[in-house]
């Protein structure tokens, strides 16, 4: 028998909330397994890597020593068949649009992934499900799901690679698309081979820690993402010299904290998490770039400790005496902006 969930979960899942809590967001958990609304350790819900250790399935520096980074949480299966594999239904955690499927598991190493757009919330962010055995029929690209709607079946596809059935998971992300216009990008890059999954593609996802996001809503010191996005702790700012307004800034108003006429813009300074998300963004006048060179960047502030401490992102380098992007950043920036260098 299942245990008697706490209060706050129910409200939390079901979306009954009264008074105030009626305006407030509805979220829910992406698996049936409530470990982590029962308050239990990640043990009990997060799916480790072959090292055993459960921190490696959290998001972050968390794999090969903190030099590679994990940017999802991967969460275990609770019901599994004769066969040893997972039986879980997979459920989207905000009402939103389906945005992605991919139903070849061979043509990502996502395998079988769903991403899904929550146009409502604010800023309007995407999940995304990975590892999927299959898909439900009904969640096709442009169909409207609903909150703890069934997206799949957990499962343990990848392409390029073997996830062995004991470690069978879904790779569950909560993040930020860098830009519209990401095959334009992917072209200048020449990788050889074909994008098939369009703006969707995990190089132009850029995520945040799920969890965090989890407990700093469940505690309800943050009732948005823009709350939540707002507090992360920047690594570094970074001032480019451009009068082009990034689709980024058009698409997640709520991340720019600074704006001026548009025949004043200049550039942009932004603000950069240790996990490379571009969460702060501020309108810059002339005044601010005048020596710059056009679609020059610099890092204008940079925390070294914080820099130092992230093994598993490049972000900012010393360079000709100056403190510049890294490739971590640069690509991040080549994708906001439009740069081609
Ligand atoms: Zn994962």
């Amino acid at each position: 028998m299942r245990l008697l969930l706490p209060v706050w979960f129910s409200l939390f899942l079901v979306g009954l909330a009264s008074g105030q809590d009626d305006a407030r967001m509805k979220l829910s958990w992406p698996t049936t397994n409530y470990a982590y609304a029962r308050g239990e350790r990640i043990e009990n819900f997060i799916q480790p890597t072959v090292s055993g250790l459960a921190t490696s399935g959290l998001f972050g520096c968390v794999r090969s020593s903190g030099t590679q980074f994990h940017e999802a949480l991967d969460l275990m299966p609770i019901e599994r068949d004769r066969r040893g594999e997972p039986t879980d239904e997979v459920h989207v955690v905000l009402d939103g649009v389906v945005r992605h499927v991919n139903a070849r598991a061979g043509a990502s190493s996502y395998g079988r992934y769903v991403v899904v757009e929550h146009v409502d919330a604010e800023p309007a962010i995407y999940t995304l499900y990975a590892h999927l055995a299959s898909i439900d029929p009904a969640v096709v690209v442009g169909s409207t799901v609903e909150r703890s709607q069934v997206l799949g079946i957990m499962g343990r596809s990848a392409g390029g690679y073997t996830i062995p059935k004991e470690r069978a998971h879904v790779h569950f992300e909560m993040g930020l698309r860098l830009t519209d216009n990401f095959q334009s990008w992917y072209d200048w890059k020449k990788f050889g081979s074909k994008n098939t999954h369009g703006a969707y593609n995990g190089m132009n996802l850029v995520g945040f820690d799920p969890l965090a996001f989890y407990d700093a809503f469940r505690a309800q010191k943050v009732d948005t993402f823009a709350d939540f996005l707002r507090g992360l702790e920047p690594v570094a700012i970074v001032r480019i010299a451009t009068t082009k307004t990034p689709d980024f800034v058009k698409r997640y108003p709520s991340l720019v904290g600074a704006t001026v006429p548009a025949g004043d813009l200049a550039g942009w300074e932004i603000s950069f998490n240790q996990h490379g998300v571009p969460f702060a963004w501020r309108a810059l006048r002339k005044a601010a770039v005048k020596d710059y060179k056009r679609l020059e960047s610099r890092v204008v502030w940079r925390d070294s400790d914080a820099l130092r401490a992230c093994r598993c992102k490049d972000l900012v380098r010393k360079r000709w005496g100056h403190y510049r992007p890294d490739s971590d950043m640069q690509r991040n920036l080549q994708l906001l902006l439009g740069l081609r260098r």
